[in-house]
């Protein structure tokens, strides 16, 4: 066709609107016979719904009249509450997002600034610089629209509700559900179920929602719980999500025909998945503090929806004891200041004081609730030092203050693809600060190699041989905490014949000796990886010694002890705080070239303020690597201290 017969086509069209009124008719009488198709029209109260099912136009009205004056359906989201609500329900931040929302300004994925759609919004198009695919996947996660809906709330004006209803329309228009479109990617399709049963309770009073909307509205619902049933739901936390949107959408709407079939296929799924995703030490498979943060919620709020509306029973008592104890997860490796370590995909910081405070009444935890208000409320936990057996995280800390010093160490099972090849990697944090942050994750797609540089086993606290990255053999040979000493020794077979054993001594609350044994008959360089804090730091490749220079506060010393051969070699040091960035920092390695394994390296690790400390270690006797007990006298500023442990007898 050519340019000018294209134009004409416009010119025909636009003095046609009778016609073209007459198909926009059609359009919509179409789609409320396929709802009222979808709907039980016998069901108490819409009566007047089936008496008008033949005459389409009445048929939508009266189907929004239902919705407004339904109360039999409960929702956390409560619409009847948004005039108790009003002036109290958006922030300045939520207002900023949906006054840009209104302008087509909306978030992609929200680790990116807001990208302005211009007035025809194409949704496939990625406009993201670094090709970064999560920004056009995450765009049909609609995160905008949530912030239009609480602007709605807070404000009752009207902009908002006739800007989420436009880009609603205009996103059922031009995203149908088909497979491998970046429009349905399951997790956002989950995402979805969830988010629109809120929006509903948001909008559903607003003259912008019109009998038209709500047939629209309503038969996108159901297109998604369809899409998300007629598979099985992933075996990871998408599952999770995919689930509690078809949840959603059969709670909200029971009228549904198939509504009972997607709540009882989504519950199932849950049951299931609380016992598989979750080990008995609490934590999500997938070994990172923010996803299990997130299957917190989306176990969680299914069970929440189905209790609103008398399915309490739906989920025994042991869901909850599962719930229970991976909210426990946060009290055991939650940095002193609220603060989180970064392991695996654990991208930023995520506010899990939060989720404890939320969870502390409900499974009557003094100890939640005193460790979420950074103790201003209730009573501090019994011990200090905590095993989660199961996913390989150990923690010891000085105590519940914020400035406590604490180590977490990582030496797990393969979580996955958030998981990554760490073995034995720590950080420490004291004096308010995260001294050894671990490397993060940078990014997920768009820059492959930015993402796999963060990924290598070699930026990370660990042994390696040759800088290569480790395999997941973990084993826990000794857990015992006490009160002037915890002692931790883990093994992981990191490489064929090369079995890293790392033993931490945590010593009066105040340093770490870190014991670190290669065993087996492996050959190559041993690689003893360190990173610390962003920022100047010293390192004094004559003592063995390196640590961070901050003129204020607490810095921390990393020392090895000195044996034929040793290196200290400087490294390239990365950290990523926030999603998609990163900043230069402080790296090195000590290093043991054509090294004769069984070997060993004995490092202490000071956090202190003022002076670098002096520390020495000498082991008492001559124990050989991979003796099964050890005594070691750490001498650290002038005090002397006897340190033991022995593993426990019998076959490793
Ligand atoms: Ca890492």
């Amino acid at each position: 066709m050519s340019v000018s017969s294209c134009i004409r086509l416009f010119v025909v069209l636009g003095m046609l609107p009778t016609v073209g009124g007459f198909a926009a008719e059609s359009t919509r009488s179409k789609g409320i016979q396929t709802l009222l198709a979808a709907l039980n029209l016998d069901r108490p109260g819409l009566e007047k719904v089936k008496a008008a099912q033949n005459d389409p136009a009445a048929a939508a009205r009266e189907l929004l009249a239902y919705y407004r004056a339904r109360t039999s359906v409960k929702h956390p989201a409560d619409r009847a509450r948004s005039a108790d609500v009003r002036g109290k329900f958006a922030d300045k931040r939520c207002l900023e997002i949906a006054d840009d929302a209104v302008k087509n300004i909306l978030i992609t994925c929200p680790h990116y600034p807001r990208f302005d759609f211009g007035p025809d919004i194409d949704w496939f198009t990625n406009r993201n610089p670094k090709r970064d695919k999560e920004w056009l996947w995450q765009l049909h996660r609609q995160s905008s629209w949530g912030a239009l809906g609480r602007a709605y709330r807070h404000t009752g004006d009207e902009k908002y509700a006739r800007a989420y209803v436009r880009q609603l329309l205009d996103w059922l228009k031009k995203c149908p559900c088909r497979k491998g479109s970046p429009a349905w990617r399951t997790i956002e399709a989950g995402i979805r179920g969830f988010s629109w049963t809120t929006h509903f309770q948001y909008f559903l009073d607003s003259p912008a929602f019109t009998p038209e909307v709500l047939t629209a509205f309503l038969n996108g619902c159901r297109e998604h719980a369809v899409y998300l049933t007629s598979r099985k739901f992933s075996r990871n936390n998408w599952g999770l999500m995919e689930a509690e949107g078809a949840a959603f959408i059969g709670f909200t709407f029971p009228e549904f025909k198939e509504a009972a079939a997607w709540r009882a296929k989504a519950i199932k799924h849950l049951n299931a998945e609380i016992r598989k995703q979750v080990r008995a030490d609490g934590m999500q498979v997938e070994q990172c503090l923010g996803y299990h943060s997130g299957c917190i919620h989306w176990f969680a709020r299914t069970a929440e929806i189905a209790k609103l509306n008398g399915g309490e029973n739906e989920f025994p008592p042991e869901y909850f004891r599962r719930l229970e104890a991976m909210c426990a997860v946060f009290l055991k490796l939650g940095l002193p200041d609220g603060g989180n370590t970064q392991f695996g995909d654990d991208h930023s910081q995520f506010h899990w004081r939060r989720v404890l405070e939320r969870w502390a009444p409900v499974f009557n935890r003094g100890d939640f609730l005193y460790v979420a208000t950074g103790g201003k409320k209730s009573t501090p936990p019994k011990e200090t030092a905590f095993a989660l057996k199961d996913s390989g995280f150990y923690s010891m800390r000085s105590g519940w203050d914020e400035n406590a010093v604490c180590l977490v160490l990582k030496c797990g099972p393969n979580g996955g693809w958030h998981c990554q090849p760490d073995n034995g990697t720590f950080e420490i944090f004291a004096g308010g600060r995260r001294l050894t942050p671990d490397s993060g994750s940078y990014i997920y797609s768009g820059d492959a190699a930015g993402r796999a540089w963060f990924r290598r086993t070699r930026v990370h606290q660990t042994m390696t041989l040759d800088g290569k990255d480790i395999a997941y053999r973990p084993k826990l040979r000794l857990w015992k905490p006490g009160g002037d000493l915890d002692v931790l020794v883990v093994e992981n077979q990191s490489y064929p014949h090369f079995t890293h054993r790392r033993t931490v001594l945590f010593v009066k609350k105040k340093y770490f000796v870190v014991v670190d044994e290669a065993l087996g008959t492996a050959k190559g360089a041993a690689m003893l990886h360190f990173q610390l804090a962003p920022g100047d730091a010293i390192l004094d490749k004559k003592r063995f010694r390196a640590h961070t220079a901050f003129k204020d506060g607490t810095n921390l010393l990393v020392q090895t002890v000195a044996r034929p051969g040793l290196k200290l070699v400087k490294e390239e040091g990365r950290v990523s705080f926030e999603y998609g960035k990163w900043k230069p920092r402080p790296a090195f390695r000590f290093e043991l070239k054509k090294a004769a394994v069984p070997l060993r390296f004995i490092t202490v690790l000071v956090p202190y303020t003022g002076e670098v400390p002096t520390v020495r270690v000498e082991t008492v006797g001559s124990p050989p690597p991979g003796a099964e007990q050890m005594k070691l006298d750490a001498t650290v500023s002038g005090e002397t201290t006897r340190i033991g442990w022995a593993l426990p007898a019998g076959k490793p």
